[in-house]
């Protein structure tokens, strides 16, 4: 059975109509940049993520580097990221000037490990990013207590986790402020680049909208050097539409990483996801271990299955950071994860034939003698 990496068509197809009556409001209103349909997306998001504010942004790269931005965090500062994340979180940082402090991830989650924190704080510390990495909320309590006891700020990398939650609270909702991406491949995707600031914190979110336009919150006023970092109206309209129907996709991902889990317990080597104690998984990514991951993909590639890796090459070992300090570091779980990752085929309306299919076609893979 083919099962590709991802498909848009069980999401797409039934709202079609939906979608396109809204991005022929926005054709017909002839109002295009930060309009009504931005501040009706924003209004609806923040009440989704359950924060006072919603800023919305061209992309999740600008979402946390206008968070780093107004929070006034610059050259002499360090900030704590994972050693294991997307590069953006890294690129965020650098982009501000300040100096990237990793921290490993836990082995078993692939999220920040909360008890490897304080011993990267120093004088100069001052925020740290956790990244919900794969739709795994990160231990936020903890995270936030930490924070709290040294006066750090905190903003979540909420890009992969729309949705998710720690004890009870939303992702993207403890940091002081928040950052994600609509990007089309995220649980909540635009039709091409998005993205937005989460805060509860009106003078935060004041700062980020002067930010995103020019610096300037009255028309040819700059008041600091600002961007141009706008959500424009298409993309809010089709939000709009998406965000109604989030939740029934994430349990869509859910039922189908149940699935999955139940169907790979115990075959061969693979390490299968583990949710921490009071976190949600919203399931961006399947993500699975295993030390015969080339085999395995072109085993599964030979088959029709479509596989990615999340991330092959951890931030520290990219080029654009060759010539920093940190690459000379060695970050062992960072490394481990990037040697052995590999995610499986996982959209919202994944059938569970496809499920079982690829199952199968991992566990003929295994059976087979090495
Ligand atoms: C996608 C992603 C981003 C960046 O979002 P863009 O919209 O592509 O700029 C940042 N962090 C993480 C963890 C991501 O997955």
């Amino acid at each position: 059975m083919q099962v590709p990496f991802l498909s848009f068509s069980p999401q797409h197809q039934p709202i079609r109509e939906e979608v396109l009556q809204a991005l022929a409001r926005v054709y017909d209103s002839q109002w295009f940049v930060l309009g009504k349909e931005v501040t009706d997306f924003e209004a609806a998001y923040a009440k989704f993520n359950n924060t006072k504010h919603s800023v919305g942004v061209a992309n999740g790269l600008d979402a946390l580097h206008l968070a780093l931005m107004a929070l006034g965090i610059g050259a002499g500062d360090e900030v704590i990221v994972p050693s294991n994340t997307y590069i953006a979180t890294w690129l965020a940082v650098s982009y501000v000037g300040a100096t990237i402090v990793p921290v490993e991830p836990d082995p078993a989650t692939y999220n920040l490990d909360p008890t490897l924190l304080e011993a990267a704080i120093t004088a100069r510390t001052k925020a740290i990013m956790p990244v919900h990495l794969y739709g795994q909320a990160c231990l936020m309590d903890d995270i936030m207590a930490i924070a709290k006891r040294h006066g750090l700020a905190v903003v979540e990398d909420n890009a992969q986790s729309q949705g998710a939650m720690c004890q009870g609270q939303y992702t993207g909702s403890f940091g002081d402020i928040n950052a994600t991406s609509f990007y089309p491949g995220k649980n909540l995707g635009a039709l091409g680049d998005a993205g937005a600031i989460t805060t509860n914190d009106e003078a935060l979110a004041g700062k980020a909208r002067v930010l995103r336009n020019y610096g300037s919150e009255k028309k040819y006023h700059n008041e600091v050097i600002g961007y141009n970092s706008r959500l424009d109206e298409l993309q809010a309209a089709a939000l709009g539409v998406k965000l109604q129907y989030l939740p029934q996709w994430t349990a869509q991902r859910q039922a189908t990483a149940e699935l999955y889990l139940q169907e790979l317990a115990g075959v061969g080597d693979l390490i299968l996801p583990a949710t921490a104690p009071g976190c949600t998984h919203v399931y961006h990514l399947f993500v699975v271990r295993t030390q015969h991951r080339a085999a395995l993909q072109a085993h599964l590639t030979a088959q029709g299955i479509g596989t990615l890796i999340h991330y092959p090459i951890p931030p520290h070992r990219q080029q654009a950071y060759a010539d920093n300090a940190l690459a000379q570091n060695n970050y062992p779980i960072a490394e481990k994860l990037a040697d052995t990752c590999l995610s499986l085929p996982m959209w919202p309306g994944m059938s569970s034939a496809h499920v079982t299919g690829v199952a199968d076609a991992i566990k003929g893979f295994f059976a087979e003698p090495a």
